[in-house]
């Protein structure tokens, strides 16, 4: 009988923790964590198992690369991690190399499989990804900004006490330093921010600079950030599996650019459905092409 499986491929603090947090969903019936140290990985597995119990009805357990074959999501964080005050974009030449080798190793994906890709800098290996497999480019999405934008939300929840539910901002572009806020189109609720009362432009810059801001943050105090992306990778694989049409800001390819950064898209069990068009200001408009402008030298 054909059930949900979510393949992670790379089981390190962002990959663990993400099947944590698939398994607390309660969204597939198997996760499987694949990791080139399989003895962390095996280890993952035994800790993880253990809330089982309390949480799922998901199994998990260690695998090798056969069992993406038929995993209806593969999850990629396989890579190494920023350092304190390391910009993501160093990452990438190390990281080229394993995204490369995993994306063999895994070829030819299953046709109707969905991958999603959070090893940073997460735009530059989307595009990697794309380019290396056999299945189209929707589907296979980074995490890109939906985490910054959910960031960006709960800070303005906080400011104008409504819930971040009912605030809907999208980041756009990079995943990293020249990502923006798209504030001419965000609303709470019904009402334009920007004509929202509570919140002045000076206030929006230090909430965009602080969320551009955030994983360094929390690196330089932890070494690392998991629990934020894990939560935020597990609702992308409900929003697939359970076909929602949710709007989110991911990384996707984009024609104009010809390389994948975050816009809004419309995501189901085919993976991106569509883009959203979104509405930007002059400002913006430059802020967009400056950060494709940074991608696009990253590729070169
Ligand atoms: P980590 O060092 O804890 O784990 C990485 C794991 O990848 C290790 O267990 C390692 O053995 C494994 N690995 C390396 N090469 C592999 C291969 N060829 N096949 C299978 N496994 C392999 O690092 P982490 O903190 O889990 O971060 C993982 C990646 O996720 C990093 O690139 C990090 O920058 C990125 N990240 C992205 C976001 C985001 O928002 N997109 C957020 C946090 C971290």
């Amino acid at each position: 009988m054909k059930t949900s499986k979510i393949a992670i491929i790379g089981a390190g603090a962002v990959g663990a923790t993400t099947a944590y947090a698939i398994l607390m969903r309660n969204i597939a019936a198997e996760i499987v964590l694949i990791d080139i140290n399989t003895i962390r990985c095996a280890g993952e597995v035994l800790d993880l198992s253990d809330a089982l119990a309390f949480y799922s009805s998901s199994d998990i357990r260690n695998g090798t690369i056969a069992d993406t074959k038929d995993a209806d999501i593969i999850v990629i964080a396989a890579g190494v991690a920023q350092k304190p005050d390391q910009p993501r974009t160093e990452l990438i030449e190390k990281n080229k190399e394993i995204i490369t080798s995993v994306m063999k190793s895994i070829s030819p994906l299953n046709p109707d499989t969905i991958v999603i890709m959070v090893t940073n800098p997460v735009d530059i290996m989307t595009l990697l990804a794309q380019t290396l497999s056999n299945i189209p480019h929707n589907q296979i999405f980074g995490s890109g900004t939906m985490l910054d934008s959910q960031r960006v939300n709960i800070m303005l929840s906080k400011k104008l006490f409504v819930s971040e539910r009912s605030i809907t901002t999208y980041i756009l572009g990079e995943h990293g330093d020249t990502q923006f806020p798209a504030w001419s189109s965000a609303y709470v609720g019904c009402t334009p921010l920007l004509e929202y009362p509570g919140v002045t432009k000076n206030e929006l810059d230090a909430i965009a600079e602080s969320v551009r801001n955030k994983a360094y943050e929390i690196i330089k105090c932890k070494g690392a950030t998991f629990f934020g992306i894990a939560a935020c990778v597990a609702a992308l694989c409900e929003y697939v599996l359970f076909d929602k049409h949710m709007i989110v800001p991911v990384s996707t390819y984009i024609d104009e650019f010809k390389l994948c950064m975050s816009m809004p898209v419309v995501l189901g069990r085919r993976g991106i459905e569509r883009r959203i068009a979104i509405r930007l200001n002059d400002e913006e408009g430059k802020l967009l092409e400056k950060s494709a402008d940074a991608l696009k030298s990253l590729i070169m």
